[in-house]
């Protein structure tokens, strides 16, 4: 297993990089290779390089659709008072 999980200090949700092997995805060299997932909702995203994976698994808000609807909850909840 190549997996790296790490909580993510925007969300406080863990973020694994994954490669594509230990998801079974079809891995194909220069394409998409190393995968970002948010483990508290299952939103996966495609890299071609593990640094880039490594990048993105930092900033859950860029992919992760469902952290991305968490902060704009909070965000308009803090509007609104
Ligand atoms: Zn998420």
């Amino acid at each position: 297993m190549k997996t790296i999980t790490r909580k993510n200090r925007q969300t406080g949700t863990r973020v694994s990089v994954i490669h594509g092997d230990d998801l079974g995805a079809e891995v194909q060299p220069g394409t998409i290779v190393w995968y970002t997932v948010c483990e508290e909702h299952g939103q996966i995203c495609g890299h071609a390089t593990k640094d880039v994976a490594t990048g993105f698994a930092a900033e859950p808000l860029t992919w992760c659709e469902v952290c991305i609807a968490v902060l704009n909850v909070l965000t308009n909840s803090e509007v609104a008072r």
